[in-house]
């Protein structure tokens, strides 16, 4: 279990190791950000920002894409796993927006999980981002991340975000999310962890525990299987 001040120098660490940590989805407005990130569950950042990048200019505010049918949409979304269903969700919600919202994105984590397609993990990124509403976004990335360090040690995303938000201080939790996706992209891999060139390896449960002798080969498949599960 990482102390206090382990879990302080596990932070500044992913702070100077990822200066300016942002977002891969490209948006210029909470719609824009809302839309990208229902299309991103299961897909990949670099695909929906192709998609995107076409619908946008057509279509990038809630009037707009209300007033569309599935058929004009889904073109646009087609490279996007499960592009129906998201697809749905980004019409109703834009037409919740303009029926209820007069056409604005709400600044509010609770409201936000009203509207169709949006859970807690897409309310936190548009929370944060967007409106700069301190918030832990736990995706697959910041879930294995987080708990191979030992910044969190929990089962699911619910108890992980809960635990980083007592491990990192308010006003971080955005700026984390990042630092452990960038972490969990360039370093930190599900199956293959760069463990040896990780800044964090000197604290890194995972790591520790993988070098006591006999340790190895039970801490791989653990994490194997963790990964498996919430890729
Ligand atoms: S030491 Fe290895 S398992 Fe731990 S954070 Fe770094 S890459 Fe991931």
């Amino acid at each position: 279990m990482l102390t206090r001040a382990q879990k302080n120098e596990a932070l500044a660490i992913l702070a100077n190791t990822y200066p300016g940590a942002k977002p891969a989805l490209e948006f210029s407005s909470p719609f824009e950000l809302l839309v990208a990130t229902i299309l991103s569950a299961q897909s990949t950042d670099v695909m929906v920002n192709r998609c995107t990048r076409e619908l946008f200019p057509v279509a990038n505010t809630p009037e707009q894409i209300a007033a569309m049918t599935e058929e004009e949409l889904f073109p646009f979304i087609k490279r996007c796993g499960f592009y129906n269903t998201k697809g749905r969700h980004i019409l109703e919600t834009a037409r919740i927006l303009v029926a209820e919202y007069g056409g604005e994105v709400p600044a509010d984590l609770e409201k936000l999980q009203t509207l169709p397609g949006v859970g807690r993990k897409t309310a936190n990124v548009v929370g944060s981002n967007a409106f700069g509403i301190p918030a832990i976004a736990v995706d697959t990335h910041v879930f294995r991340v987080s708990n191979r360090i030992g910044l969190a040690h929990a089962s699911n995303v619910e108890k992980t975000e809960e635990q980083l938000m007592k491990a990192i201080p308010r006003e971080d939790w955005t700026a984390a999310h990042h630092w452990l996706i960038y972490h969990g992209r360039q370093i930190c891999d599900a199956r293959k962890p760069k463990c040896e060139i990780c800044p964090l390896a000197h604290l890194c449960e995972y790591r520790q525990a993988a070098l006591k002798p006999g340790m190895a080969s039970k801490t791989k498949k653990t994490t194997a299987k963790a990964a498996k599960k919430k890729d």
